[in-house]
């Protein structure tokens, strides 16, 4: 049991007036509500409230945890070169990696991620196949020297991270526990009071294949997701397209090359030709790893999904408009049909569907109608080239697709032996052979779960708090604390609560009504306890439940007990 906590000792500087350059509503009311404070860009120091959040987030991601036998430990915040150049990503990682030197000019990083320090902690004294799996996780800062940070916590350089990694002797195991997984980051989601997707996702630079995000629906989101009514969702970066599509209703047409004088953009092709984009052929040039030109080729109406095209053509860049000319093609009038000798082709598999494509005609101001797969143009690679759009067919069961906007808070991946084949992690099985460990990580955003809550639960008036990781629960509010009716009737009460283990603060400022109702508002107590000199003489106090929004007149001796049930009531609801 604690005291109750006092405003008038808090170091909560709440703001009336928004910030300036504050875009989403968790950055502003963190900022605003005393939560925390820029140092840097994406850079945070948290206050005193904004912590206990932090800190209560921590503690419901530790519960869920230890409960599927993930063992807490903590690992540095910097890291050799040595073991980012023995996994091979030193140099792959990019300018997101913030490296340094020692006095001694010895190379280090801050870690984004901690894949290299577990493999390497363990690879030496995890040797036998009857120790396996291990599961071991941190909550710890990350430090990413992110291109753009921006929307405060959710895209910080420095923030907070649950990172867990587990080794397993076969990849049954490691399904078993990623699955176990899976289920925590369910249960953490449901328990910070967010309404959550797990979507199917691409792996990135971690590798490994298999993964899931556990995104927060969020207008403010950064992730574009695709969803069926089935439960099949994915995010649009790696989500299948198959696009609904409506061939036109003829057998073939001749190649007929046609003038198109100043037509560029699949728009103004559309309009001069009378066709619809959907038979169109979008074209767009680019370079593999080793130079080769290659011509991505989709229907007009579509978007070029790029992290796909990546996966098919390693090393894939779209070209610049300065580098058309030297490999003599002509913006806007590419197509599959007379590209340059040794271009790779690759098309989207929508354009097997129809007979009578309209392609650019690689030359200046021409296009080409009635252009025909195999009959007209060879195509090296089919493949889903597309960003997936509301009204595709779901790939799970054929459904139509929705679209909607999240926040990723969570991401497991079962990465395989990529790390631990690179670092030479390896354990002996049951005949003594050595095979590498089979690996999974695991990621929960600390900090940015907790700018999702609030992203998803806020008003006007400020932050209303899931019960789970309010900074306290409820606030007692004497509205004149000089009055020796309303005083000791408020500190009652918040005695009362605290010594029944409810988190209590007492706003005992010498502040206005007012003043005392937007504050509480703001950083969003989800119990207020208001304590009037009017209401006392009535032997009664209003209780405010902040989400809903509904006032009570409670007899001032009944007060502590109907709190507690209500604060009892919304705890149980998030457990
Ligand atoms: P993103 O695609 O948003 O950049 P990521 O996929 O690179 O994130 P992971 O490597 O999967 O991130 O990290 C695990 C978790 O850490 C993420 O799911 C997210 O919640 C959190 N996280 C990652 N980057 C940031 C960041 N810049 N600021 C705050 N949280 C972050
Ligand atoms: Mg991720």
């Amino acid at each position: 049991m604690s005291d109750a906590l006092r405003m008038s000792e808090l170091y909560a500087p709440t703001l009336k007036e928004d910030p300036v350059d504050a875009e989403v509503v968790s950055h502003r009311l963190l900022l605003r509500a005393g939560m925390m404070r820029r140092a840097a860009a994406g850079i945070y120091t948290f206050l005193p409230l904004g912590w206990r959040s932090v800190r209560k987030v921590e503690q419901i991601v530790r519960e869920e945890m230890d409960a599927i036998g993930s063992q807490e430990m903590l690992m540095p915040i910097v890291q050799p070169a040595e073991l980012w150049q023995q996994s091979g990503r030193w140099d792959v990682y990019g300018p997101e990696l913030a490296r340094l030197k020692d006095r001694q000019g010895r190379e280090f990083c801050l870690g984004p991620t901690h894949e290299e320090i577990i493999t390497a902690t363990v690879r030496d004294e995890l040797r036998s196949y009857r120790e396996l799996p291990v599961s071991l996780y941190q909550i710890n800062m990350k430090f990413r020297d992110e291109i753009r940070p921006r929307f405060g916590l959710l895209r910080g350089r420095e923030f907070i991270m649950k990172d867990a990694y587990s080794f397993h002797a076969d990849q049954d195991s490691l399904k078993e526990h990623y699955d176990a997984m899976a289920g925590a980051y369910g249960r953490i989601c449901d328990r910070l009071g967010l309404e959550w997707r797990p979507v199917e996702a691409d792996s990135g630079q971690i590798g490994g294949k298999v993964t899931t995000e556990f995104m927060a629906l969020a207008e403010s989101g950064e992730a574009a997701l695709v969803y069926c009514s089935c439960g099949w969702a994915a995010n649009v970066e790696a989500a299948e397209a198959v696009a609904a599509y409506t061939p036109i209703a003829v057998s073939s047409q001749p190649l007929t090359r046609v003038d198109t004088p100043d037509v560029k953009t699949i728009a103004e092709l559309a309009a001069f030709l009378g066709v619809d984009p959907a038979h169109t052929v979008k074209t767009m040039a680019a370079r593999s790893e080793t130079g080769t030109l290659v011509f991505l080729a989709l229907p007009g109406n579509r978007e070029l999904n790029e992290l796909k095209a990546s996966h098919i053509v390693p090393g894939l860049e779209l070209l610049e408009e300065d580098d058309f000319a030297a490999h003599g093609i002509h913006r806007g009038f590419l197509g599959p049909v007379g590209a340059p000798e040794g271009t790779l082709i690759v098309a989207d598999r929508t354009l097997k569907a129809e007979l009578a494509w309209t392609v650019g005609a690689n030359e200046v101001d021409a296009h080409l109608t009635g252009a025909m797969p195999q009959r007209d143009f060879a195509v090296d690679v089919w493949a889903d080239l597309i960003v997936a759009e509301p009204g595709d067919a779901c790939p799970s069961c054929g459904g139509a697709l929705s679209a909607a906007r999240g926040i990723e808070v969570s991401q497991v991946f079962q990465l395989g032996t990529k790390y631990s084949e690179a670092m030479g992690a390896t354990f002996m099985d049951e005949a003594g052979a050595e095979h590498p460990f089979v690996m999974g990580c695991y990621g929960v955003g600390i900090t940015r779960s907790l700018a999702a809550v609030i992203e998803q639960h806020h008003d006007e008036h400020g932050i209303v708090w899931p019960m789970s990781i309010a900074p306290l629960e409820v606030a007692v509010l004497p509205l004149q604390v000089g009055d020796d009716t309303v005083s000791p009737v408020a500190e009652e009460i918040a005695r009362a609560l605290a010594a029944a283990d409810i988190e209590t603060i007492i706003d005992d400022r010498d502040e206005r009504a007012g003043v005392k109702f937007a504050d509480a508002d703001l950083i969003g107590w989800p119990v207020q306890v208001v304590v009037g000199k009017r209401g006392v003489a009535e032997g009664v106090v209003e209780v405010k439940t902040r989400a809903s929004g509904l006032r009570e007149s409670i007899a001032i001796a009944d007060a502590p007990g109907a709190v507690a049930k209500l604060v009892q009531e919304a705890r149980d609801a998030l457990r």
